[in-house]
């Protein structure tokens, strides 16, 4: 295999993905680069997928479950309060089979891919090659190096690819753990009911996302304040007159680190830029990161793209976390507010509350809004370069990009 590229993505999570088809598509040689051996496997994710996602992003349709309108809320003593749309909001991923589909689009559009491969780290090239970078791999078989202009760093949550950059790093998170059921049943129509109990989420929800094909059950919350595969089994046993899992077979579990402290500020240098978990790029309240992935990669892709044709740095100037960042500073007081509430009686009065209008209207916007991410393209009037070209808000910002 020819080891030179002008970039190299490591991770093929949902971010990576969409940035490394994205960039192919433009004509940028990109090598992409996991450590799993096959997509479907040691997935991370509920996978539930919001209204504006779905609407700006054409996420294949038989990738995704049936639609969602109505969510019910349980308080600690489980009252419920519910919610109910008008419109389609949500859809749960069949995430092992749209990582799959994503990566055909990559290889099609000409992107290599090498998986069952680690990032170990990387170097400055030397001076016979100047601006190039060096990664070092490690696969089962083999280490191998490449040679790359520039790296993009997609490994999550807890990304060792943004230290070696020196980039910003993740400093607060929660875990998420959660089962995979077929078999559920659930009188009504697909649903999803969220649980707030500080005991057995503490500073996030228990959720059952219910699509009347597939069931997500699952715990998240701080992981120094709770054990989640024990609240996960409580949870389980406490939800049996809820919903009827007696039928239910178990198909997989997944669990993961979600990062809540907002965007990192500083997410892009003259080396290398962090998209999806790497960046922060999670809500700190709902704790959704898909949107995300879909959003700042496809901005990400036309950044580097522009920048690797016109080898201006200032370009990379739109790509700063500081941009985004006053755009979640309601979402994180609330995430403070979230972290800091620890008795249930006070979850209880929050929930009695939640049922007077004003503040079941807050709920609804919460569940239903549409504003999980910040819209890229109002950066670009801050972008001050002259080869600003990703100053034109293109469609493959937050316009359907082709899939
Ligand atoms: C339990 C749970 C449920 C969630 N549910 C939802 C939800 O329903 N809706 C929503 O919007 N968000 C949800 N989130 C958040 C969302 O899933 C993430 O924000 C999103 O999946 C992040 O995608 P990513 O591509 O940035 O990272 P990841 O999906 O974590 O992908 C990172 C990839 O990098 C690879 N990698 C890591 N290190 C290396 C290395 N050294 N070398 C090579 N490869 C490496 C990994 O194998 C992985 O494939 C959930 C998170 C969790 C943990």
């Amino acid at each position: 295999m020819n080891t030179n590229c002008d970039v190299t993505i490591i991770g093929a999570g949902l971010a990576g993905l969409q940035c490394a088809r994205l960039l192919a598509q433009q004509g940028v040689n990109v090598i992409l680069v996991d450590r799993k051996n096959t997509l479907d496997q040691k997935i991370h994710t509920t996978g539930i997928f919001v209204r504006r996602t779905l609407v700006d992003f054409d996420i294949p349709d038989d990738c995704l479950g049936p639609p969602i309108r109505h969510v019910t809320l349980y308080s600690p003593a489980l009252r419920p309060l519910e919610l109910v749309s008008n419109h389609d909001e949500f859809r749960v991923g069949r995430m092992g089979q749209l990582y799959q589909r994503y990566l055909q689009q990559c290889l099609h559009a000409g992107v290599r891919w090498l998986p069952n491969t680690s990032y170990l780290g990387h170097s400055n090239g030397g001076s016979d090659k100047k601006g190039r970078l060096t990664i070092e791999l490690s696969s089962s078989s083999q280490t191998q190096s490449i040679s790359t202009r520039y790296l993009i760093a997609a490994d999550g949550a807890r990304s060792r690819t943004a230290r070696d950059l020196q980039l910003d790093q993740n400093s607060e998170w929660i875990v998420g753990v959660e089962v995979v059921l077929k078999g559920a049943l659930l009188e009504g129509p697909p649903r999803l009911l969220c649980f707030l109990d500080p005991q057995l989420a503490p500073g996030y929800i228990a959720w059952i996302a219910h699509d009347g094909e597939e069931t997500h059950l699952g715990v998240g919350g701080y992981a120094a304040q709770f054990d989640p595969i024990s609240e996960l089994e409580r949870f389980r046993a406490r939800v049996g007159n809820l919903i009827d899992l007696t039928k239910a077979k178990q198909i997989e579990r997944r669990a993961g680190y979600i990062p809540v402290g907002g965007v990192l500020r500083n997410i892009a240098n003259a080396n290398g830029l962090l998209i999806g978990d790497a960046a922060g790029a999670v809500s700190p309240l709902t704790a959704g990161g898909l949107d995300p992935c879909m959003r700042l990669s496809a901005f990400a892709a036309k950044v580097v793209a522009e920048y690797l044709s016109t080898g201006d740095p200032e370009l990379l100037n739109a790509y700063s976390g500081n941009l985004f960042r006053s755009r979640f500073a309601s979402r994180l007081w609330a995430r403070r507010l979230a972290s800091a509430v620890r008795q249930p009686q006070l979850v209880e009065l929050g929930c009695a509350m939640m049922r007077l209008p004003l503040f079941k209207r807050l709920a609804g916007h919460v569940f239903f809004g549409r504003g999980s991410f910040p819209d890229v393209e109002t950066n670009n009037a801050l972008c001050g370069s002259p080869h600003c070209a990703v100053a034109v808000a293109g469609p493959q910002f937050s316009g359907k990009t082709k899939s």
